[in-house]
């Protein structure tokens, strides 16, 4: 479709009329209209009335490659004249999703060699949901069902998904299914107090041990997490954590799934943060940077336990997707495995641009409304705050964050705010001076942000 830039009005109206869009105030949006993005290449989005901003986000923490990745586009031309779909169900597959399940058993952790194929990351995490209680029940343990989450942990808007996640306003939305528990994350800017890393690290984790003694073992299926949680608001979680809460998954026979729907394809300087951080998950979500959000697909990578118990005496196993193992998305997945390896942006992320984020953020710390900066790999976040006595927290949670995000957009960048957390998630291809801009940008909206408030 052509773009006529001169009428971003028109769309404004039209969309505003009729699309009722996601996570969106829809009275808000009648009023406002959204901002009408019309192309994007490189680092830059450009929207309808002739703004170019620099997207620190990779779309929803999802574009690693960046935008206008000619290979990609290529690899899904050339797919679509081949084969644009066939189904998967029948006794069938396609060459592209044959190569995929391959490859991703191997960069995947050891372990993980089987893969099943969804859309979205909600939907893998359905199917998690429905074979890990399938697995149970083929154990012999037909009661352990429940599965334990975190607050702030995100695992998609499905019903399920989000009745496993534990974000309360969506719980509050018609997504509060049983046999779901959630426990408090390793918050450390929350909660950490007085206590040493260690002791943090050790406490966090033996909440999940209360928690399933509270519900008994015998009715707990597995806990997700995880490894860094993104939409929660980068919680990164203290050195040792997952090694507790692993010992704790053998002690009690749960299972335990790494949700890398963010953490995955490079984005921790590793090709998975269970890589990076010593995890070895029964199962492991995969989305957004498995096909760099070129078109959706999403995976869940199946643990050799789990697998042999299905693949031994599960019988038909009654799940799929019509679009399960799509094979044009199968074929862009796998030219953007192809192009992260040529352009070498793990290991970028892990000796160059990830170092390089962390001391420019660290460079933050001394701002007035700033109470901590973190990062890992390309993740970073910036707690807003009142006062840093304390620190004090801004009682109207929610409004600096925005203010300081509005003010970024309005000076050419794309950030998000989570509650007072400022958040970047940027694409692996991002440059050092990339980097230094973003930055430059994120110290303007601080400022601009702090004088709105009156805090000098
Ligand atoms: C985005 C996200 C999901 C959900 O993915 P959708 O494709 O939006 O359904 C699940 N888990 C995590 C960690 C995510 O960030």
């Amino acid at each position: 479709m052509k773009i006529d830039n001169s009428t971003s009005s028109t769309w404004q109206q039209m969309d505003a009329a009729h699309h009722l869009a996601p996570f969106t105030d829809y009275a808000e949006i009648r009023e406002h209209g959204a901002r009408v993005i019309t192309h994007a290449d490189g680092h830059y989005i450009y929207d309808g009335d002739g703004n170019m901003i620099l997207d620190a986000m990779a779309g929803l923490w999802c574009v690693n490659v960046g935008y206008g990745q000619q290979s990609l586009v290529d690899a899904a031309t050339e797919q679509m004249r081949i084969l644009p779909y066939y189904n998967n169900f029948f006794k069938t597959t396609n060459q592209p999703v044959a190569a995929l399940s391959q490859r991703l058993a191997e960069i995947t952790p050891d372990g993980l060699n089987n893969v099943f194929y969804a859309n979205s990351g909600s939907e893998a995490n359905d199917t998690i949901i429905r074979m890990v209680r399938h697995f149970w029940a083929l154990e012999g343990k037909p009661a352990k069902r429940k599965i334990i989450g975190r607050t702030y942990g995100y695992h998609g808007s499905t019903v399920m998904a989000a009745s496993m996640g534990g974000m309360v306003d969506m719980h509050r939305q018609a997504a509060d299914q049983p046999d779901f528990e959630h426990i408090r994350p390793p918050y450390a800017f929350l909660y950490q107090g007085n206590s040493d890393e260690a002791e943090f690290a050790a406490h966090s984790a033996s909440l999940l041990e209360d928690k399933i003694v509270e519900v008994g073992a015998d009715n707990v299926a597995a806990f997700i997490a995880e490894p860094i949680q993104g939409a929660g608001g980068v919680i990164i979680p203290p050195a040792g954590y997952f090694d507790h809460i692993q010992a704790i998954c053998k002690r009690h026979d749960i299972l335990f799934i790494a949700d890398e729907v963010i953490t995955g394809f490079g984005r921790t300087g590793h090709w998975f943060a269970s890589q990076a951080m010593g995890l070895a998950p029964d199962m492991m979500t995969l989305a957004k940077g498995l096909t760099s959000g070129y078109v959706p697909m999403s995976a869940v990578m199946v643990g050799d336990r789990v697998a042999q118990r299905l693949i031994a005496d599960g019988g038909e196993f009654y799940h799929g997707f019509t679009y399960s193992g799509h094979p044009v998305a199968s074929a862009v997945a796998l030219a953007n495995l192809d192009l992260i390896e040529e352009l070498g942006l793990v290991t970028r992320v892990r000796d160059e641009t990830g170092p390089y984020l962390a001391s420019a953020l660290a460079r933050l710390a001394d701002h007035p409304i700033v109470g901590e900066v973190r990062s890992y790999g390309m993740l970073g976040a910036i707690e807003l705050v009142k006062s840093k006595d304390g620190p004090t927290l801004f009682e109207d949670v929610g409004k600096a964050g925005a203010l300081c995000r509005d003010h970024a957009i309005a000076h050419g960048m794309m950030m998000r705010a989570v509650r007072d957390g400022m958040i970047m998630s940027p694409p692996l291809t991002f440059t050092t001076q990339d980097i230094d801009k973003m930055v430059d940008i994120v110290t303007l909206a601080l400022d601009k942000t702090a004088a709105d408030l009156g805090i000098t």
